[in-house]
């Protein structure tokens, strides 16, 4: 497997809890979107089905079990998703619910059932999982990643081991962006970025369509910063009317106000938006409850989009929204 960066302590809980033999049947890894929520849930699986742990309990990286996160492992079932939303449906989750009572044929005697991306995870596919994962086989894992807790229903959420992953530092990220043949100056460019997400800097790299909108978060910035209202309902143009665009940049957009807040009131705080240069200037010119209610603003034109009110309708008003507020 590739190097894991960052989330130290998780990895000696990790590791502790499979030396120990004391690893949980349900397992939740939760964090932003590329910190690397799933790697550390292969890395658990790794740890679980290694045929000979190191000294300092870590996989030895050699044997078949060591590559679990690399090539299809017949004691790992990553559960497939459907429908247009990509979600795990009440059908894959009965499959599930008999296949894990079916004793593994294998080496490990383990079997692991990996969902991934849970982050609309279906109420009645929880409700249909949770007396397996109440009582689980001996043998079986359940291993769920998502962006956050409160993805789950309370009653699953008791019965996981849940574990927050985090970013690493922006050295770390550079240095698993430059192993991997990015040049220096791209990955100086999606650190200062992405910080030590390394996911999100990798996609910062390969993917045209996220670099558009992190220049149109920038514009629309530097358009607020100059108050200049025909700038920014131009910038919304060129924005477009397709919902992950949409979604992408009022996020951005969204860390930048929560950056302009923060650096207004201690200007040496570290940013988690994608332009520190423009939430320091923004911070300059706009007040911490101006920028909490731009925020507000956004929050309310993103749940406008996603009741599928017109996406145009919804920037424009927008637009109108924050220029009224600043
Ligand atoms: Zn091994």
């Amino acid at each position: 497997m590739d190097k894991i960066y960052g989330n130290y302590e998780l990895r000696a809980t990790l590791e502790a809890m499979a030396a120990n033999d004391r690893a949980p049947h349900a397992v939740l890894f939760y964090g932003d979107r590329g910190t690397g929520r799933q790697k550390l849930a292969y890395y658990f699986m790794e740890l679980l089905l290694c045929e000979k742990l190191t000294e300092d309990f870590k996989p030895c990286g050699t044997c078949r079990s060591c590559k679990v996160g690399s090539i299809s492992h017949p004691d790992v079932y990553l559960v497939p998703t459907s429908g247009k939303l990509g979600g795990y449906s009440v059908d894959t989750a009965r499959f599930i619910c008999n296949d894990a009572f079916i004793k593994p044929n294998n080496s490990s005697g383990k079997k692991f059932y990996l969902f991934t991306n849970c982050q609309s995870i279906d109420p009645r596919t929880q409700n249909m999982l949770l007396k397996l994962i109440e009582e689980p086989p001996d043998y079986a894992y359940f291993f769920f990643t998502s962006l956050s807790k409160t993805d789950f229903l309370p009653t699953i959420i008791s019965r996981c081991a849940c574990f927050a992953v985090s970013e690493c530092s922006e050295d770390e990220a550079r240095e698993a962006l430059v192993t991997k043949h990015v040049s220096p100056e791209d990955a100086d460019a999606a650190v200062s970025c992405f910080h030590g997400n390394i996911g999100r800097c990798f996609d910062f790299v390969y993917d045209e369509r996220l670099r558009k909108n992190v220049d149109l978060t920038k514009r629309f910035t530097n358009s607020i910063i100059n108050r200049d209202e025909y700038a920014l309902t131009n910038d919304v143009y060129e924005l477009g009317g397709q919902r992950e665009d949409v979604r992408t940049t009022l996020g951005l957009l969204d860390m930048l106000m929560r950056d302009a807040a923060v650096i207004g009131k201690d200007d040496s705080a570290r940013a988690v938006g994608c332009y520190r240069d423009g939430a320091v200037r923004l911070s300059r010119c706009i007040t911490a409850s101006q920028a909490i209610r731009v925020h507000m603003a956004i929050e309310k034109a993103w749940r406008a989009v996603e009741a599928n009110v017109n996406i145009p309708f919804v920037l424009t008003t927008l637009c109108s929204d924050i220029m009224r507020i600043i």
